[in-house]
């Protein structure tokens, strides 16, 4: 994986899966935005609402493409839905809320918002005015310069060293490291993604954070860029370090549907004929002393040893037999293909 300094920002590129990647070529900027979409999900955020909407106009005012943004209310239970219907209703051309019928956590929130917003340019960010809407148009900026991602690093995060920075910094150690695309900061919602790299990851548990690593894995040309970060002024934050633990077990589901997700195989079967191989070794050495020297087989540790090896080996490879099953019902039901396609000249498209 190449890191590469970028001009500007001091950002660094990250080219997933690719050793040397050329630098972008002209034919490569020319990918066209039509529309921009920022998508917001809101929890019990009524303070910062208004004042977040007013600097999200001002932002956003200057770009020249069309834009939305989107609200998705993901169940608040104070004031954020009233708040959000007198700003819909004061925008109708620019804004969109989704209200949720209950609180569905925020990975589940920004899916909505996915789901309903029309740009092919996402934005993501939180309610919190933690983020600054300020930085959108620079990250435009360089999306048109031909990134699939463009993505907000806290450099200059203002939160709690000991229970918030700490195990972020960790954490974002251990995603870059385990799916191969390397960035500063998974934590940071400001985000900003062409729809195509992240369309076809589904958002499960808390894994918002990792759409960087998914786009990474198939082939978008990610940006990292240092962005504005605020404390939290209004409201308060959702999470604990409890959210830690069930980020190592996404990042489990992740890394395994990035590396094994088309052939499951590969990962049961291999674990499963080692012990199969180790298994047999064994119970043949087991027969060969029983010839040689009359000790018995059955009366060796190791003989229901070599049987647990030989049977759990054979059920990793029905395991993985199984999971293959799985993965063509998912890619041949829905038609769905195993490649993604950055540019197709002169072809009618896929029949
Ligand atoms: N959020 C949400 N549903 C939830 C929890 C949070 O939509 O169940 C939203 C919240 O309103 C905010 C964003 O997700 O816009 C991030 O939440 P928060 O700021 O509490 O997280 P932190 O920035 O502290 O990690
Ligand atoms: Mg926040």
């Amino acid at each position: 994986m190449t890191v590469q300094r970028g001009v500007g920002y001091n950002a660094s590129r990250f080219c997933a899966g690719r050793e040397d990647e050329p630098a972008l070529e002209v034919s490569d900027m020319m990918d066209e935005m039509k529309q921009l979409s920022v998508v917001i999900p809101v929890y019990n955020e009524h303070e910062s609402l208004t004042q977040l909407h007013k600097a999200l106009h001002d932002a956003l005012g200057s770009l020249d493409i069309p834009w939305e943004i989107v609200y998705v209310d993901d169940g608040s239970t104070d004031e954020s839905l009233q708040v959000l219907t007198v700003l819909a209703e004061a925008d109708v051309e620019h804004t969109r809320v989704v209200g949720l019928r209950r609180n569905f956590g925020q990975t589940a929130a920004i899916a909505a918002g996915l789901d309903y917003a029309q740009g092919d340019v996402i934005v993501l960010m939180d309610a919190d005015m933690q983020n600054d809407p300020a930085d959108i148009p620079m990250m435009i900026e360089k999306m048109a310069e031909g990134y699939d991602v463009v993505s907000g690093w806290r450099k200059n995060r203002q939160d709690k060293f000991i229970t918030r920075t700490l195990p972020s910094r960790i954490a974002n150690g251990i995603i870059s490291w385990v799916t191969g695309v390397r960035l500063h900061d998974y934590g940071c919602t400001l985000k900003a993604y062409r729809r195509e790299v992240i369309t076809g990851f589904r958002l499960y548990g808390e894994m918002h954070r990792f759409i960087p690593a998914y786009a990474g894995y198939v082939g978008a040309r990610i940006l990292e860029v240092p962005v504005r970060h605020h404390p939290r002024k209004f409201g308060k934050t959702k999470y604990g370090l409890e959210r830690t633990l069930k980020v190592i077990l996404d990042l489990l589901t992740v890394k395994f549907l990035i590396s094994y997700g088309h052939k499951p195989n590969y990962l049961f079967g291999g674990p499963g004929l080692a012990m199969m191989g180790m298994g047999s070794v064994l119970l043949l050495f087991l027969v060969v002393r029983r010839v040689m020297t009359l000790v018995s087989v059955f009366e060796s540790p190791f003989f229901p040893i070599s049987l647990m090896l030989i049977i759990m080996g054979f059920q990793a490879i029905l395991m993985g037999l199984i999971a293959e099953l799985q993965v063509r019902t998912y890619y041949e039901a829905q038609r769905k293909p195993t490649y993604t396609v950055r540019r197709a000249l002169n072809v009618a498209g896929p029949r």
